[in-house]
């Protein structure tokens, strides 16, 4: 066994008490009344890289929850690799449903019960104690190693396009590997192609001056909510299929190769049926569930309103109607494409008789995609296969992950999700836990995977 696996060994319990401290503070990053918790977590994380033999190890202030930098890069000629990921928690309610206190750590059944536990302090905590464990068994580190962690993941990250812009030098890396994500499950490892984007807009349509009786008035002119009907009803066929004129023009068809990966993941339609209480799928003909879910962009009208909502009846004919559209995108569509497209579609197919108008809304995300055979997928994929003894499933995700993209613009460099916490952990939901065998499983596998970058091909990727 190598003498910093040995190391890691005989620092077992050190680490959980180390684990347990960190979970302690209540680092939430949304409520005003624990931003003191949120600096008192990155000054934990500060010294305990410091202590663990990481150099320049440095608070900075953001304007908002603060971000903390530490490196180690001493390998000439050697890759570096960026390391990420954070410090900061959702809220715990409702606290009821807590079996303990949420910021009170519980070991039990080989899992540590907290908030943060598995999203993301016990994985982002992984990474310092590896390098540790490298440095103080064999004085260097096989590759470069810089480190960033965040204070406000969970507010959606506002002050970090700004912090790595002004900080390009600083941050600059062939490599960024995120510890915060999650493995496929507990004894199956996934390799991460890809997270879709997002366009989010709302439609208002506005007819006449004011609600009108729809008994006087009601067949003379265009009811605006029939107008956003027949406006949404145009945006899709029967099918599934979009039919905005541009829409699709940008996106990156599957190859045989992306097929071949995504029906190699196990996937069972009735479970799935059940699970979601429906009697059929729906779709765009010609994919399967997952490559839809995964790879197909997607428009979903996610509200609707206008007109009378209370009990019983009014005899109104609203004067407008809104609707608000999420779209999810993949390679290579923009958010401002396809909101131009969506904008289009509309003017083309409003009915006579109403206005309509498209606002985009805040949220806009471009898609992000590391190719499968990617050097750093191919490191990632031989460390787990190691650590597993199975080869990884090469999934995707029809969430937003928008710190990938980030990453790409400001520093050039592809982000490869190596973290080791599993989506049934309650993440973000009371009683969210980590186990202690993924704690285990990602010590080992941040080892071998600094190992392993030693021969990454430097220059960005
Ligand atoms: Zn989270």
């Amino acid at each position: 066994m190598s003498a910093w696996l040995t190391f890691l060994a005989q620092k077992r319990q050190q680490h959980l008490d180390e684990l347990c401290e960190f979970l302690q503070i209540p680092s939430v990053s949304s409520l005003p009344e624990c931003a003191e918790a949120v600096v008192e977590a990155a000054e934990w994380v500060a010294n305990r890289m410091q202590s663990a033999g990481i150099e320049e190890v440095c608070v900075f202030s953001t304007g908002g929850h603060p971000v903390v930098y530490g490196e180690h890069r001493h390998a000439t000629d050697c890759p570096t690799v960026l390391i990420y990921g954070h410090f900061d928690t959702q809220p715990v309610d409702p606290e009821d449903l807590w079996e303990q206190p949420p910021f009170d750590p519980l070991i039990k059944n080989q899992r540590i019960y907290a908030r943060g536990a598995s999203d993301n302090k016990g994985p982002m905590l992984i990474p310092i104690l590896a390098v540790e464990a490298l440095l103080k068994t064999q004085g260097t580190l096989p590759v470069n190693v810089k480190f960033l962690f965040e204070g406000q993941e969970e507010i959606g990250s506002p002050q970090i396009p700004e912090f790595l812009e002004t900080h390009q030098e600083l941050l600059s890396c062939d490599l960024v590997v995120s510890a915060d994500g999650v493995q496929w499950a507990a004894d199956q490892p996934a390799i991460y192609l890809g997270f879709k984007g997002i366009c989010a807009l709302q439609v208002d349509v506005r007819g006449p001056v004011t609600d009108l009786h729809s008994g006087i008035f009601g067949g003379t002119v265009q009811n605006p909510l029939h107008a956003l009907a027949h406006l949404i009803n145009s945006m899709r066929d029967a099918d599934g299929e979009i039919c905005v004129e541009g829409f699709s023009d940008d996106v990156q068809p599957l190859n045989d190769l992306d097929r071949q990966q995504i029906a190699a993941v196990p996937f069972d339609e009735e479970a799935y049926k059940n699970r979601l209480g429906v009697k059929t799928l729906f779709g765009e003909p010609g994919y399967t569930t997952l490559e839809r879910a995964w790879s197909r962009p997607t428009l979903e009208v996610v509200g609707v309103w206008g007109g009378f909502q209370d009990e019983g009846i009014k005899a109104v004919m609203p004067a407008e109607a809104h609707a608000k559209i999420s779209c999810r995108l993949v390679a290579n569509q923009t958010p401002q494409a396809i909101s131009e497209a969506i904008t289009r579609h509309v003017v083309r197919h409003t009915p006579p008789g109403v206005t309509a108008t498209v606002v985009s809304l805040d949220s806009q995300a471009l898609p992000y995609t590391i190719p499968s055979d990617h050097p750093g997928n191919q490191a990632a994929h031989a460390v787990l296969k190691k650590v597993y003894g199975k080869d990884p499933y090469y999934v995707r995700l029809g969430g937003t992950l928008p710190i990938c993209d980030m990453f790409l613009e400001k520093l050039s460099a592809h982000t490869v999700m190596f973290a080791f916490g599993l989506d049934d952990e309650c993440i973000h939901a009371p009683n969210e836990f980590f186990r202690l065998q993924s704690f285990e499983r990602g010590l080992q596998a941040y080892g071998l995977l600094l190992e392993e970058l030693a021969t990454y091909p430097q220059g960005n990727q």
